[in-house]
């Protein structure tokens, strides 16, 4: 095996941690954001289901006083009907009964299908109320979780920055060199060849360059991607 491959691959290993470590920190507060977007999501579904209970509350309570005003009407005209002396007042304050009477009944059927209909929208609210709870302990437990994943990330990325740095110092200048801009450029900087292809690019290999290659014993780069090539044996 040449001379640097060995701690080229090490290298490599490490900085692809580090890389992979990078890409977990910077994707947690889109996370959060996401489980923060349900749960308030869920509020407003409260919010708006709580409000419509109230409201249809409020609608029912104006039709029972509507209708306790026109069942007192109707009791004031029936005593009316007593004192009344002429055929015409009488018959007309009948047919005024008559209309109050149906106007109550009316109300009656109003009000019992606001009651269903409030049973329906109370079901809703403790529907939405569950929903939202659990969105929000979800939401608690997700930042908590994020919260500890994240410190020890920070603690496990420390310690590979320092081996990194002890890592690179052991190569070749000029290999370092190459490998950075490598790895800077192409996310992997020294790759296998299997099969007689280039595992960066999968450019095939000529048969002369692969039985060459196949000995490990010097620094081979593709032609095609210039990553930094070795026969994995
Ligand atoms: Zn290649």
């Amino acid at each position: 095996m040449w001379v640097g491959l060995d701690k080229l691959l090490e290298l490599q290993k490490l900085d692809l941690t580090i890389a992979r470590l990078d890409a977990e920190v910077r994707a947690i507060p889109q996370t959060i954001e996401t489980v923060e977007g349900r749960l308030a999501k869920a509020r407003q579904e409260f919010e708006e289901a709580t409000e419509q209970v109230g409201h249809l509350q409020k609608e029912r309570r104006a039709k029972e006083r509507e209708l306790e005003e026109a069942n007192q009407n109707i009791k004031k005209k029936q005593t009316r009907l007593y004192e009344i002396k002429t055929n015409e007042e009488y018959t007309a304050v009948l047919k005024e009964i008559e209309v109050l009477k149906a106007k109550s009944s009316k109300l009656e059927t109003e009000i019992l299908e606001q009651m269903e209909q409030g049973d329906v929208t109370a079901k809703t609210v403790t529907e939405a109320e569950r929903v939202f709870r659990a969105e929000q302990a979800g939401c608690e437990k997700e930042r908590q979780d994020k919260e500890a994943r994240l410190a020890a990330i920070q603690k496990e990325l420390a310690d590979l920055q320092t081996a990194q740095k002890g890592q690179a110092s052991r190569l070749d200048a000029e290999l370092l060199k190459l490998y950075t801009r490598l790895i800077r450029n192409r996310d992997v900087a020294v790759v296998p060849v299997m099969d007689s292809s280039c595992q960066g690019c999968g450019m095939a290999l000529t048969p002369q360059a692969y039985a060459e290659l196949r000995r490990n014993d010097r620094m081979f780069t593709c032609a095609s991607c210039s990553r930094i090539l070795y026969f994995p044996g």
